[in-house]
């Protein structure tokens, strides 16, 4: 943190020390329509009355199909699985479906929206530590892939097999030099090999999944995982798959933004002078299908699983949510503070930060709220409270460099939330409702630049996107 190297205050009426850089997110053009639409924003926020979720699925099956078009350019056998944590809507597993997509899921309740919402049970991953029962027979019954964590899972799958079974596996491994909780070590997967009786388990390959965004490491480990394939083929079992697990990069906002804004935080731009440590990389230069693309270009890995006839698995949660929802709040309150003699306000909305996940990792969600409707106006520095009587509940710290005052009733639209952002942390603290999540369609689902006219209906509802 540069706290010393505040710039001079210059333009923007001296308030440039105390106001953040501008971080604009990239925007869809579902969203563009929406926030030139005189009335849809107010319409739903006077029908719901408190804040809100945006998804449009449409785009999440926009995003699949850009993944399923790299490995297709690649000559590759891919799957996809969405890491359902990202988002607990059912029209984001409904999507899936229609795409194409399986679903990655944790938890029994997991598995069975995503069944509801129409995914078959040979088109799930069940992942995560030593799994509860239920979940492993859901899986055994439906046929689902599992990915092994702990050697002690593959007796209780044997175990649970027993009529339905072979139960279909892969081994989750512990990335060489890993200090994760997660996965199998060497030595537990050579005793897997051969302990695994292939009346009651199916091992179909190996996963891992890794923190970070790194290209090279996941094509290393992949490349690795070749020759695992081999021998375990050796062994008799009918090795298929190797799923190199989620972790695709998001790009929020454009380089030179995030450029900026590195190169000028500092604690003055926020509330209290308290800027947090370290921040999500909101700029991606390889986002999603592109990441995917470089890891299959890494040292020829594309050609190694052609050769060794190996399907390539994927489990991304944010990258299928790029650009397919946001989260809208209603301003209920406007105060003014002074900061290093200059005025700035606070916001209070009408919701929490229990809504904006990333507030809960000592950091902050740093793509800009867009004020609601556009007028002219003087720029106005600008912090979000939230309605909660807690000292640290805040939607945005820093001081936003709102393009106009904000008045009571105006909508803040927080962009690109879906992934993680909006449901992850939402509690009914304080008895306040969890915002509802309003699904966005074209009326004939052609491209949205085609005109069609946008419909909405809660998520959840009748309905078939
Ligand atoms: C969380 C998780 C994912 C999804 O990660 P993203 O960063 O959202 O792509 C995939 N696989 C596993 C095992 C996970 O735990």
């Amino acid at each position: 943190m540069k706290s010393e190297t505040v710039p001079a205050s210059t333009g923007r009426s001296g308030l440039s020390a105390i106001t953040a850089t501008p971080m604009p997110a990239h925007r869809d053009d579902w969203e563009r329509r929406v926030l030139a639409d005189p009335n849809l924003l107010r319409d739903m926020a006077d029908a719901i009355g408190g804040p809100f979720h945006l998804l449009y699925p449409q785009r999440v099956v926009r995003n699949i199909r850009e993944f399923q078009r790299v490995f297709a350019g690649q000559g590759v056998v891919g799957a996809i699985y969405y890491g359902k944590k990202a988002n607990k809507s059912p029209a984001v597993v409904r999507a899936c479906a229609r795409a194409g997509a399986g679903v990655d899921v944790s938890s029994a309740q997991e598995f069975t929206a995503a069944l509801s919402g129409g995914v078959r049970g040979t088109d799930l991953m069940v992942t995560g530590p030593s799994k509860s029962t239920r979940l492993l027979s859901l899986a055994v019954r439906h046929r689902a892939l599992v990915a092994v964590d702990d050697p002690d899972e593959l007796t209780r799958l044997g175990a649970l097999a027993n009529g339905d079974g072979p139960a279909r596996v892969v081994l989750r491994v512990l990335p060489p030099n890993s200090t994760s909780r997660f996965g199998l070590t060497c030595d537990e997967l050579d005793l897997a090999l051969t302990a695994a009786d292939e009346d009651s388990i199916r091992l179909e390959g190996f996963s891992f999944h890794l923190t970070g965004y790194a290209v090279a490491d996941r094509a290393e480990l992949a490349l690795a995982l070749i020759e695992r394939c081999r021998e375990a083929r050796g062994l008799g079992h009918p090795v298929t798959t190797i799923s190199i697990g989620g972790g695709f990069g998001v790009n929020y906002v454009a380089a030179d933004t995030w450029r900026t804004f590195l190169d000028g935080v500092n604690p003055r731009w926020f509330h209290g002078d308290r800027a947090p440590e370290s921040y999500y990389p909101y700029h991606c230069p390889v986002p999603g299908p592109a990441m995917l693309a470089a890891i299959l270009e890494h040292r020829r890995l594309a050609d190694h699983l052609r050769a060794a006839g190996i399907r390539l698995a994927i489990e991304p949660g944010r990258a299928l949510l790029d650009r397919a929802g946001s989260s809208v709040f209603r301003v209920q309150g406007v105060k003014s503070r002074t900061a290093h003699g200059h005025r700035y306000a606070i916001l209070t909305v009408d919701g929490t930060s229990l809504s904006l996940s990333e507030q809960w990792f000592e950091s902050e969600y740093l793509p800009d709220p867009v004020l609601w409707p556009a007028r002219p106006g003087a720029l106005s520095p600008t912090c979000v409270g939230g309605a909660s009587c807690l000292e640290d509940d805040m939607l945005s710290r820093r001081r936003i460099p709102l393009p106009r005052p904000a008045e009571i009733g105006d909508l803040l639209v927080y962009p690109n939330t879906a992934g993680y952002q909006m449901d992850s942390n939402e509690s009914a603290f304080h008895e306040l409702p969890v915002p509802p999540k309003v699904v966005l369609h074209t009326a004939n689902d052609a491209a949205i630049s085609a005109n069609g006219e946008l419909r909405w209906r809660l998520d959840g509802k009748s309905g078939e996107c």
